[in-house]
């Protein structure tokens, strides 16, 4: 990822998304918004106990500095699920304004519209971008512990696959920041299902003590497009963990629940 600085906000962006002119794509952090502790500042979720109309100046502001109108946001109402649902013209601008016009129950949303951006909205879950160049279909991804084990990340290959036919070889991925191996620790509750949904493995679960484990979101995320024939030259992990840098990016854990939510957001231009 690389960090750039516009006019007030400071936002990532995944290297090998950025040569592509025809799309637009961002992660944005916790700075440059108008919020108040512990929304502070550019919280954008508007489902989280903020001011709904300081989260609206925060989106305008996003919006202002990536040059997309605010209108052309399309976001969901997300429930740690794994289905993917696809977005079309009619779409454009559900819950960019406000959280119940979101589009509903899904954690993964595809398409190949010009002009809506597609965003999710997290802090500590990870959030993935996709995009296939040669058909011109982009996807956005949120993914925490639930998700992941719910293969979130593959049914959305899956669609990209199926309804769009997409060939794995031309897909590429950004995994954004979220909570890292480092901090994501994880009961034997959490770690029994992790090992039911990759077939007993372990290998995504480090230094287990006490029925307790890190769970590597990264990992077990990129691990599900390798299994789904993405190549792992296409994807690329920032390897930021929100909670180490609870500065930057709103970490769930670190404020203890009750925190703004950054967003990572993808659209086709041309
Ligand atoms: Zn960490």
């Amino acid at each position: 990822m690389i960090e750039k600085h516009t006019n007030s906000l400071s936002l990532r962006f995944f290297q090998n998304l950025l040569k592509y002119r025809e799309i637009c794509h961002f992660v944005s952090t916790r700075s440059g918004g108008f919020s108040n502790p512990p929304y502070d500042s550019l919280n954008l979720g508007f489902h989280v106990g903020d001011n709904l109309e300081t989260v609206l100046k925060n989106r305008e502001r996003l919006a202002v500095e990536l040059e997309v109108p605010l209108s052309n946001f399309t976001t969901a109402r997300q429930i740690h699920g794994g289905n993917v649902k696809i977005i079309t013209e009619d779409s454009r601008g559900k819950g960019a304004f406000n959280y119940d016009t979101a589009i509903s129950e899904t954690d993964a949303m595809v398409t190949d519209t010009l002009n809506i951006c597609l965003m999710v909205l997290q802090a500590d879950c990870v959030p993935i971008l996709f995009f296939d160049p040669k058909k011109r279909i982009i996807g956005v991804v949120h993914a925490g512990w639930r998700g992941t084990v719910q293969l979130v990340a593959q049914n959305t290959v899956r669609v990209l696959k199926r309804k769009f036919n997409c060939l794995t070889d031309d897909i590429l991925v950004g995994i954004g920041p979220s909570i890292g191996p480092c901090c994501y620790l994880v009961g034997q509750e959490t770690i029994l299902q992790i090992e039911k949904a990759f077939d007993n493995k372990r290998e995504y679960i480090n230094n287990s003590l006490g029925g307790k484990g890190y769970f590597n979101l990264w990992e077990a995320n990129k691990m599900q497009l390798v299994q789904m024939g993405i190549s792992e030259r296409n994807i690329e992990i920032a390897k930021v963990c929100t909670r180490c840098n609870h500065t930057n990016f709103f970490s769930y854990r670190h404020q203890r629940g009750e925190t703004g939510r950054f967003g990572a957001g993808i659209m086709l231009r041309i």
